[in-house]
């Protein structure tokens, strides 16, 4: 179905700004790999991040192409005839060559934009990260010059002859709906739970 896809850059920026996690795609000594993992997107940039440690992201210091894919589902399409069952979504797929951030200010505002794309209003709430945390973090930066999205909307698409069947159809929306905030039982007890805790929802 090529004419569900879209080049369109607003689309794409939208979709990748809802997805809370993205899955990455790589070859790692010969063999493909796909590891989910969390993203932001800042401009024309998506970044990852992680443990120095990570196979994910060592394998990346070699600049091979990777790919990387976020999807939403939105609803399931129930179509008269299972043939014609189908879903809702938007996705993205962006391939590129990734780059290890060395800037001590581009992988500041990197982590920041992280920990934004989770909980907005978080990173200013947060106790500030330290040299040590900073350095003990590996960032990777994926330009999106290579990326393209894919979206279905609306009911099934039967057979003209099917519409007169006594079948149901139509569609079940789905929605990711964040339950009530469980406070850590070590809380010091004069916190109060910020609002961008308790009005939290997706997406944001
Ligand atoms: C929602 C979500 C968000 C995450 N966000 C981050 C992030 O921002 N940064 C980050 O570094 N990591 C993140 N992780 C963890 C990430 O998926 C990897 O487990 C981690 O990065 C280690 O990767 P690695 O390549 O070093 O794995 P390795 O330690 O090399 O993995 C060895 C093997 O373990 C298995 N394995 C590894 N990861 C997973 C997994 N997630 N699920 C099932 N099997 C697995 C695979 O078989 C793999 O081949 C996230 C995971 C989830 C589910």
């Amino acid at each position: 179905m090529p004419e569900r896809g879209s080049y369109d850059r607003d689309l794409i920026n939208s979709i990748l700004d809802e997805a809370l996690i993205c899955h990455v795609g790589f070859v790692h000594e010969g063999a493909p790999v796909v590891i989910p993992t969390i993203h932001a997107r800042l401009g024309e940039t998506l970044y990852l991040h992680g443990s120095p440690a990570s196979r994910m992201l060592r394998s990346m210091r070699s600049g091979d192409e990777i790919s990387v894919n976020v999807t939403l589902v939105d609803g399931l399409v129930v179509a008269r005839a299972a043939f014609h069952n189908s879903m809702n979504y938007r996705s993205v797929v962006v391939f590129g060559s990734p780059r290890i951030v060395t800037d001590t200010q581009e992988k500041r505002d990197a982590l920041e934009a992280i920990t934004e794309h989770v909980v907005p209003g978080r990173w200013a709430d947060s106790r500030e990260m330290t040299e040590k945390e900073v350095k003990g973090t590996l960032v990777v930066a994926l330009p999106l010059t290579e990326a393209s999205a894919k979206m279905r909307t609306g009911g099934p698409g039967d057979e003209e002859e099917d519409y007169d069947l006594a079948i149901w159809a139509g569609v079940i929306p789905l929605t990711l709906t964040a339950g009530e905030a469980i406070v850590d039982p070590l809380l010091r007890v004069d916190v109060a739970t910020p609002e961008y805790v308790s009005e939290y929802k997706r997406p944001v």
